[in-house]
């Protein structure tokens, strides 16, 4: 079995239980087949003296068979690849919100030197038969930096972010090279087949892409094959925190501080595509439209730090204590406040006990690539007594839990009906749609996630060398 090399914009090391996500997900992955893990070190140097971008130091770390190396990055490269292109421009952009989009031309440049740089750094650490997964909007072009000096690896790409559809994309000044450059992988995986969808329609009429009748599609002399990969949890690492000693207390805890009331809670990053605002308002509009909730229903809302610095964020961080604060003065009493608004990051394992003490999880994004705490949400429940989910058709996981009460977080009044039909279901319906529920994350956790995305990747055929590395360096870049 070939050598997994893991690519993304920030490594942890796999071992330790709050490296979360991405580490978790493809740990099991690493320690079979001994892996690379490749990103950015988190450190910014200065620019060296005359304005110089500095080149990034390498750092190598054993993590078990693991290795991890990352990478400095000076300030200049740092500011424009990761503060600018990424996040002031993909992600807004692929969360449809181009209104919040700041499309400086020097941004692409940083992020086309950050791309440049990972690959210079990576090749000479390869392995002939290495199989390399890119993730994330951070590396969209690296396979074809990589390709540009030579290298032939099998190479995947997963976008964890949502793929918006060709009109929305057509925002972003550099989408042609962007979009190009995708098909420098050979195997691109989406969330949702709805962002499949979009990439199919993007590439078919912007760049005249056959589609080939094993699927894969054909176009800038090259053939890729794209797939949707919903990615998941570990259900039962989950399960498992909830039954530690910490996951019963909080559980304690809560039911008990909360015996008289309905518990709601919301768990998400402070980050405008979450929907928030949106979701305190049907919140609102719960209390006004069914007064048996006052004095009772109650909003556990935890939103952690996220991007601070960045005006749209620290917007929505004011708007969100304007608004809990306005719903608290306006229906709390001396022994009950509607909503506990927490503005910090919760340690992950105090999070199942707080899910399962919880009637109701509300899951609002007006735009989200999956949204793994609708998941979580649903893995720590009683099956005997299970909470239900309130989960927004717009995010990624709304394809798979279709037994979740599926809400429009725009429409307010809708939201507010729906918290409200979660609030009175009767047991059984509850049982029964948990159950399908549970069932569904379990079949799609991030172990068949991980596997099934290599196993397809492991599945093509290797690409044979299509030009020397002479040659390729040549042809300039197109930003
Ligand atoms: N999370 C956490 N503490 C918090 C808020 C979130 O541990 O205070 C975790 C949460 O349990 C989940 C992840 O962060 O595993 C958020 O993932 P999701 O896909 O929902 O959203 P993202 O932040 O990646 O957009």
């Amino acid at each position: 079995m070939s050598r997994l090399v893991i690519v993304s914009n920030r490594v942890a090391d796999p071992r330790k239980p709050a490296a979360g996500g991405l580490a978790v997900a493809l740990g099991e992955s690493m320690k079979k087949t001994g892996a690379l893990w490749f990103g950015w070190s988190g450190k910014i140097v200065e620019t060296a003296a005359g304005g110089v971008p500095g080149e990034g130091e390498l750092h190598t770390q054993k993590a078990g068979n693991v290795t991890l190396v990352t990478v400095d990055l000076c300030r200049q490269d740092h500011d424009a690849y990761y503060l600018g292109y990424s996040n002031d421009v993909l992600w807004p952009v692929f969360h449809y919100r181009l209104d919040l989009g700041n499309y400086e031309p020097g941004f692409a440049a940083g992020y086309r030197r950050v791309n440049e740089l990972f690959a210079r750094k990576l090749l000479p650490l390869l392995k002939p038969d290495d199989t390399i997964w890119v993730h994330d909007y951070h590396l969209i072009p690296l396979a074809a930096r990589l390709r540009a000096l030579g290298c032939t690896n099998r190479i995947g790409f997963f976008l964890h972010i949502p793929m918006p559809p060709p009109l929305i994309m057509a925002a972003i000044p550099q989408q042609d090279w962007l979009m190009r450059t995708l098909f420098d992988y050979d195997l691109v995986g989406f969330q949702s087949e709805a962002d499949l969808l979009n990439f199919s329609h993007y590439v078919q009429s912007e760049a005249q892409a056959e589609v080939l009748p094993d699927g894969r599609y054909r176009a800038f002399n090259r053939t890729l094959q794209a797939g949707a990969f919903p990615i998941g949890i570990d259900v039962d690492e989950f399960a498992r925190m909830a039954d530690t000693r910490e996951g019963r207390q909080m559980f304690q805890r809560m039911r008990k501080e909360y015996s008289r009331r309905q518990l709601l809670v919301g768990v998400d990053r402070l980050d405008y595509s979450k929907g928030l605002p949106q979701r305190i308002r049907a919140f609102r509009e719960l209390l006004v439209r069914y007064p048996e909730n006052l004095n009772s229903a109650t909003l556990i809302q935890i939103a952690s730090p996220s991007r601070e610095d960045v005006d749209a964020y620290a917007d929505i961080r004011d708007e969100m204590a304007n608004l809990c604060g306005a719903i608290n003065g306006d229906f709390g009493e001396l022994d009950w406040m509607p909503i506990r608004y927490i503005h910090r990051t919760v340690a992950r394992k105090r999070l199942p006990g707080l899910y399962r003490a919880s009637r109701v999880g509300l899951v609002t994004p007006l735009r989200d690539g999956m949204n793994l705490v609708a998941k979580e949400f649903i893995a720590a429940q009683d099956p005997a007594d299970p909470g239900v989910l309130v989960l927004s058709r717009f995010a990624g996981a709304a394809e798979q839990l279709k037994e979740a009460l599926l809400v429009n977080p725009y429409d307010i009044e809708r939201t507010a009906q729906a918290i409200q039909q979660a609030l009175q279901m009767p047991l059984d319906e509850r049982r029964n749609r948990h159950q399908a529920l549970l069932r569904r994350i379990k079949e799609q956790d991030v172990h068949w996630w991980c596997e099934t995305f290599l196993a397809t990747l492991q599945n093509l055929e290797p690409r044979a060398p299509q030009c020397n590395r002479v040659a390729c360096r040549v042809k300039p870049m197109l930003v």
